[in-house]
């Protein structure tokens, strides 16, 4: 799987956002009265921001590293645009290399068909 380790830091940082997020916003009370919270406050909230924020840089790196990724899989996997042209033909007679612009073969004279190699 050539996205592993990609997809994993994705994945974490997916986790780490969303665990960020549910302690941000985990409220706890100082003072309860019966069933009702008279001095609610949020214990977690700068540790739960600073999740979510490493979370969110961690998902969005990810991203741009499977891009990259993804970028570079596709290049190695483009075929050439065209047959190097620098190494000419070989002639279909004889065998012999010659110029990729040539209509005859340098060493027997042959013609080369149009669009051959
Ligand atoms: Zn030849």
């Amino acid at each position: 799987m050539p996205y592993g380790r990609g997809t994993g830091a994705l994945i974490l940082g997916i986790i780490v956002a969303i665990s960020g997020f549910f302690l941000y916003n985990h409220v706890a009370c100082t003072v309860v009265i019966g069933e009702f919270c008279l001095e609610p406050y949020r214990p977690y909230e700068t540790v739960g921001l600073l999740m979510m924020i490493f979370g969110g840089v961690l998902f969005v790196v990810s991203i741009i590293l499977l891009a990259m990724g993804g970028r570079t899989i596709a290049v190695t996997t483009t075929p050439p645009p065209s047959p190097t042209p620098s190494k000419g033909k070989y002639c279909g007679n004889c065998g012999t290399l010659n110029p990729f612009e040539a209509s005859y073969c340098n060493s027997c004279g042959r013609a080369f068909a149009e669009g051959s190699q």
